[in-house]
């Protein structure tokens, strides 16, 4: 890599090439990025794992755009290549996200916790890792980073360790890649991390939070009551730091 293309930021994944031998030069991963904290630390550690990061981001029929926008933006801010893929899961429905289904609000941690809310997309990050498959194996990716969690979430079944094991099983006998000897690993970092461990991750890897949308609803400002919101006040709460984006929540969220 010609030292004048680098822009001398960690983020730049040149510079991440010339950072040592260790680096896994010119290799590539799949970033799903939807703008938000966890995605967009998740984009952050790949890059610091020494990866070229492609961002995708998914125009799926949510209810707003407005991840896709920031998407768009920390993928440039932290030097990656980006890709929004467009698909309507609005003709399916059955979420608060892509029908008329009314987003929660005002909901405590542990009421959070309790049962998938309807916020719950059927069958999302299946779809959405199937896509990031087919552009791995098109691009010779060898990992996919996913903000999945198992801990400070909506309980989500498709972010469990168990779901992403059993995925990673499909992989290894689905693509052409995989059964020619080939590697495409799913990665997430964050899985067993708390909201407030996520903050911390991203404030060590420097990834620019106040360029991240949480918030379930397209407003000017974030709501600061859904449970996206609430979790993450809940993160920066307990981390000691003050969110800069989304302060409404931060003295009302109880654990
Ligand atoms: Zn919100």
């Amino acid at each position: 890599m010609d030292a004048d293309v680098c822009c001398k930021k960690v983020a730049c994944p040149h510079f991440v090439h010339k950072k040592g031998n260790e680096m896994k030069k010119d290799k590539k991963a799949v970033v799903l990025l939807s703008g938000g904290l966890d995605s967009s630390t998740c984009l952050y550690k790949a890059i610091e794992d020494g990866y070229v990061p492609y961002a995708l981001c998914f125009d799926y029929g949510q209810r707003h755009l407005k991840e896709v926008e920031w998407s768009r933006r920390i993928a440039e801010k932290a030097g990656a290549i980006f890709k929004k893929i467009k698909i309507d899961l609005r003709q399916i429905g059955g979420s608060a996200l892509t029908d008329n289904i009314e987003v929660p609000t005002g909901r405590e941690i542990k009421e959070i916790a309790r049962d998938i809310p309807p916020t719950y997309v059927p069958a999302r990050n299946t779809i959405f890792l199937s896509v990031a498959l087919s552009f791995s194996e098109v691009i010779d990716a060898e990992a996919i980073y996913m903000g999945a969690n198992m801990i400070d979430n909506p309980g989500y079944p498709d972010t469990t360790p168990r779901y992403i094991e059993t995925y990673q099983k499909l992989i290894n006998v689905a693509l052409k890649k995989t059964v020619k000897g080939g590697k495409i690993e799913i990665k997430t970092p964050l899985i067993r991390m708390t909201k407030k461990e996520i903050v911390q991750e991203a404030v060590r890897l420097m990834v620019p939070l106040e360029l991240t949308w949480s918030c379930y609803q397209g407003e000017e400002e974030p709501c600061g009551q859904c449970d996206a919101c609430r979790l993450r006040a809940k993160g920066f709460r307990e981390a000691g730091l003050t969110d800069s984006l989304c302060q409404k929540s931060d003295s009302d969220v109880h654990a």
